[in-house]
């Protein structure tokens, strides 16, 4: 960290209160609004960054008890060159722990029992997750002729049409669970996974696709997001599963501590204003909120804060898409029980749960097989999620409910005796995007109400992807954006 404190001294920088006029607020300290006030300040502008919760990182959430490293939010991301860049500029490089390489070994239970998923063809062929005419169905894909009208379509219809409803149920939608805890039958193919949905656009077919990108593999294609890659079974090759030593809040926590002077937690920004060419920002907590005037403001916000904020006709025109966002609940629980009380080898990432299966849990991640560090000595973790589209009314019961629902199923499929000796429950009221059938709605209001709007953006993962890795390229973005705005205006 002294190299990156040492960085940071030679940073150009100008004074709050100096009146000048290269000066941006940006709302929201999770890791959209962190990159983005990070890389503005690194190009020199003068940045205040608004929090309305008492800490940085969003949805980011690790806390440490009892020798449990427990995450509420995500628990690892995959690497790509903005995130690489970003971990170098931070010196963190020596933080990064990559997940162990048996993760790549996801289970999918099928009639209650967990079973591995196939991640090449010939897996696929002898896999039991799948029936002989499943088997036939995904055979046939090539031949099935490609879609070519160009109206938005579910990933569930994309996939039945393709592969068939046996792939939908017990191979896309546990990934759908894992990634967006979101339904296939409302989600867009086209925006929750733009490039599979490309695959057949461009070649006709998601077999003769894939085979040209392994062809491709080699060359120096940019690597898919976290949720392309879960979409095609595994990670894409350079791309790497990473936490970190301290788990996931090493990353905003590094962030914030090179942001000093300019974050201001516990100050909700309540209305944004424009002021002839410049932008005024209210800000603050109940009875003690000030006003401040800046060039330019990044909203990092989830979408439906929007609808909660006193914000000019002009924005407000045509934002309405972009606040009807849908952002069901989830809920986290990580459980920590004595090695000798699970039965299940727990070798591999997790285990997801198709909705088919009629259970509780969504998935439960393998957290102490993925990471060292998360349990102590002869023990093991488990993080488990409940809730989401499918079944949001699960995700509202209270701490004892939600640990009973999910110990049956727990004990039910992965061999769990007596009582766990460690529990963590968060509740995310509103907790992942979904982006659903129609969001090309929500995108063309993001874009027309900045090009309404100049010197105001639009960032965070309802926007660009709901990865870290997506947000932080999200972050990385806006910043070149608005410094291109200042330079032009001068
Ligand atoms: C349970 C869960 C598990 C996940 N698992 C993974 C995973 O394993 N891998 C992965 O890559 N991704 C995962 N994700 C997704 C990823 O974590 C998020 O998409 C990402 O962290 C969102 O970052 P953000 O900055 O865009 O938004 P947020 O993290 O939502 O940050 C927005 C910030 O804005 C603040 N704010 C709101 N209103 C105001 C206001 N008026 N004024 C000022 N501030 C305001 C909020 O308090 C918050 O801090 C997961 C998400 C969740 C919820």
């Amino acid at each position: 960290m002294r190299a990156l404190a040492d960085h940071l001294g030679n940073m150009p920088s100008i004074d709050a209160d100096s009146g000048a006029s290269r000066s941006v607020a940006v709302v929201g300290a999770g890791i959209t609004g962190l990159v983005a006030a990070y890389e503005l300040r690194r190009r020199g502008v003068n940045v205040t960054l608004y929090e309305a919760s008492g800490h940085a990182g969003g949805a980011i959430r690790t806390t440490h008890a009892d020798g449990f490293l427990a995450e509420h939010g995500p628990n690892s991301f995959v690497t790509s060159a903005p995130v690489d860049a970003l971990l170098q500029r931070l010196d963190l490089q020596d933080d990064v722990v990559e997940a162990n390489p048996g993760a790549n070994r996801r289970y999918v239970v099928r009639h209650g029992m967990p079973l591995p998923f196939p991640l090449t063809p010939l897996a696929m062929l002898g896999t039991k997750l799948l029936s002989f005419r499943a088997k036939v169905r995904v055979l046939m894909e090539p031949l099935i002729r490609a879609r070519r009208t160009p109206d938005d379509e579910s990933v569930a219809s994309f996939v039945r049409r393709r592969l068939g409803h046996e792939v939908l149920d017990y191979a896309v939608d546990p990934f759908i669970s894992g990634i967006f805890a979101g339904d296939a039958e409302t989600l867009s193919m086209a925006h929750a996974f733009p490039r599979v949905a490309e695959l057949e656009r461009e070649c006709g077919s998601l077999s003769k696709g894939l085979m040209a990108q392994r062809r491709q593999r080699a060359s120096d294609d940019p690597p898919p997001t976290a949720h392309q890659g879960a979409m095609t079974a595994s990670p894409p090759a350079r791309a790497r599963l990473i936490s970190f030593v301290d788990g996931m809040q090493t990353l905003p926590a590094a962030l914030e501590a090179s942001l000093t002077g300019t974050l201001r937690l516990g100050c909700p920004v309540r209305l944004v204003h424009r002021h002839e060419s410049r932008w005024t920002v209210e800000a603050g907590p109940d009875g003690a909120a000030r006003s401040r005037t800046v060039d330019a403001v990044v909203m990092a916000t989830p979408a439906h804060v929007l609808a909660a904020m006193e914000l000019p006709a002009a924005l407000r025109k045509f934002a309405a898409p972009i606040e009807r966002v849908e952002y069901p609940p989830v809920s986290t629980l990580t459980l920590g029980f004595r090695r000798v009380d699970v039965a299940h080898p727990l070798d591999g990432f997790g285990m997801l749960i198709p909705h088919t299966e009629k259970r509780s849990l969504l998935g439960a991640l393998f957290s102490s097989s993925l990471f060292p560090g998360r349990a102590p000595d002869g023990y093991v973790a488990l993080t488990c999620f409940v809730g989401g589209a499918r079944q949001p009314e699960r995700a509202r019961e209270d701490t004892d409910l939600l640990v009973e629902r999910v110990l049956s199923d727990l004990r039910q499929l992965l061999g769990v005796r007596g009582e766990p000796e460690f529990a963590q429950h968060v509740y995310w009221s509103r907790a992942i995007p979904q982006y659903t059938v129609g969001y090309q709605a929500v995108k063309d209001a993001a874009d027309i109400t900045e090009w309404q709007n100049p010197g105001l953006y639009l960032a965070g993962n309802y926007r660009h992807g709901v990865s870290v890795g997506d947000c932080v390229a999200s972050g990385i973005q806006v910043a070149d954006q608005v410094a291109a705005y200042l330079a032009r205006a001068g």
